[in-house]
């Protein structure tokens, strides 16, 4: 079963794009860019490179998470509890170290510089959530991934449940759908829900630095790092990336490497 979850990911992932782009077409929740086609082409051209990267660290991941397991490395190869209790465990506490990484990706002023890529979009939808540089994507996925899944002792099949519960969540935040009311208060109570991560879009920065949470919100509930405002009352995306030009894929790509006004206002604090 676990095998079957692990091969039918990329399915699962190119499932879930089709689908929320087939429902962001027909039923949008909130307004559209005012170029579609130009929007989806930037942000999947800026995404084949994270993509790749993504496919070959991935399988860096398995092979720490295999050598830990192997070596009874981490955490929950120190305790002696049932199997169904580590893999519970072991998804909650690699959740939380996401959140706490992806924390850093924002209070660290050089993470910050590739993170940023993703921010910057102004229109949110199914691309959005494969816009990463490909230097954000190593910080989140392979020195994390790696790392916290051998301090935790991660067992193979968390991590494979994780990741089958992480995809299409992943592409319901940032598409633009939203669930039903009643199943979205519900459900944000304990997931990361479309409508709880979009705030974490806003070009309002408090805004930006909450709603950390990858699949459960809980972590952003007990460390009081969220808010009420809801989707339509935001604005997406950064100030410095106001123009046209700047979302292209070659300009997002470098863009690290340019002058960043949110580190200028930091510096200019201290
Ligand atoms: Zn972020």
């Amino acid at each position: 079963m676990i095998e079957f979850l692990g091969n039918i990911q990329p399915i699962i992932l190119l499932f879930m794009l089709v689908l929320m782009y087939s429902i962001e077409n027909i039923f949008p929740y909130l307004e559209k860019p005012d170029r579609p086609a130009q929007h989806y082409k930037r942000n999947y051209g800026t995404s084949v490179i994270s993509f790749v990267v993504n496919a070959l660290m991935g399988a860096i991941v398995v092979m720490a998470i295999v050598t830990a397991n192997h070596k009874q490395i981490g955490l929950l190869n120190l305790v002696n509890i049932p199997k169904y209790a580590k893999i519970i465990i072991g998804i909650l506490l690699f959740d939380f170290g996401s959140y706490l990484t992806h924390n850093l990706q924002h209070r660290i002023p050089l993470l910050w510089r590739f993170h940023r890529v993703h921010h910057s979009d102004f229109h949110l939808n199914s691309s959005s959530s494969l816009r990463f540089h490909p230097v954000d994507v190593i910080v989140s996925q392979c020195i994390y991934q790696s790392l916290g899944a051998i301090v935790i002792g991660l067992p193979v099949s968390a991590f494979v449940i994780y990741g089958t519960i992480a995809i299409p969540l992943l592409i319901m935040q940032h598409s633009n759908v939203r669930l039903p009311q009643n199943v979205e208060r519900v459900a944000c109570l304990i997931f990361a829900t479309p409508c709880w991560h979009k705030i974490h879009h806003s070009t309002e920065q408090p805004l930006t630095d909450s709603h950390y949470g990858d699949v459960f919100s809980l972590w952003d509930r007990l460390f009081g790092t969220w808010g009420y405002t809801k989707p339509h009352e935001i604005k997406y995306g950064l100030d410095e990336f106001k123009s046209n030009e700047q979302h292209q894929v070659w300009y997002l790509l470098k863009s690290p490497v340019k002058n960043n006004q949110r580190l200028l206002d930091d510096q200019r604090q201290e």
